[in-house]
């Protein structure tokens, strides 16, 4: 699996959360508009509709956001299959460390994901900070993965 120069990246934050990756989104919208998003469908609203204060009309036109379901009723579970499937390069994902959350047992989920397809995950701004303005972010990466193929052939009494 190859990390593209066009990227497909992942925009999930809880509620509490929301306001600081929207602020963030305005701040590096230039640098995310070249690529795909994804988003849970709440985040995904909140996207858009600050993408669109801010970008011209021409912009835009060449603009979409794969919108998956609302986080608790789905969402971080469809962006776990997608990671699954290697079509996610990146996730920026604020979550709420105060707050328990209805859907926690997906939020686990997600994270464990991306750690074990080794994606490059953000969980709060100054490492969204340190990701966007990474040589990588604008080049082709090919990120090392753990062979399970062991873990596969297992026999199993
Ligand atoms: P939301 O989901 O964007 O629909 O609020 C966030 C989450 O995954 O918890």
């Amino acid at each position: 699996m190859k990390i593209m120069k066009t990227k497909t990246i992942a925009l999930v934050a809880h509620d509490n959360r929301k306001q600081d990756l929207m602020e963030w989104v305005e701040y590096n919208y230039k640098h995310l508009i070249p690529h795909q998003l994804v988003c849970t469908g709440t985040t995904g609203k909140l996207v858009k509709a600050t993408l669109e204060k801010n970008l011209t009309g021409k912009e835009k036109i060449n603009f979409d956001i794969t919108m998956l379901k609302s986080g608790p009723l789905g969402g971080d579970q469809q962006l776990g299959a997608m990671i699954s499937e290697g079509k996610i390069d990146m996730v920026i994902f604020l979550w709420d460390p105060m707050e328990q959350q209805p859907h926690d047992v997906d939020v686990k989920a997600l994270l464990r994901i991306t750690v074990l397809y080794n994606v490059p995950t953000a969980s709060n701004r100054s490492t969204a900070d340190y990701l966007i303005t990474s040589s990588l972010f604008n080049s082709n990466y090919k990120p090392v993965l753990k062979d399970y193929s062991t873990y596969i052939k297992r026999e199993l009494k």
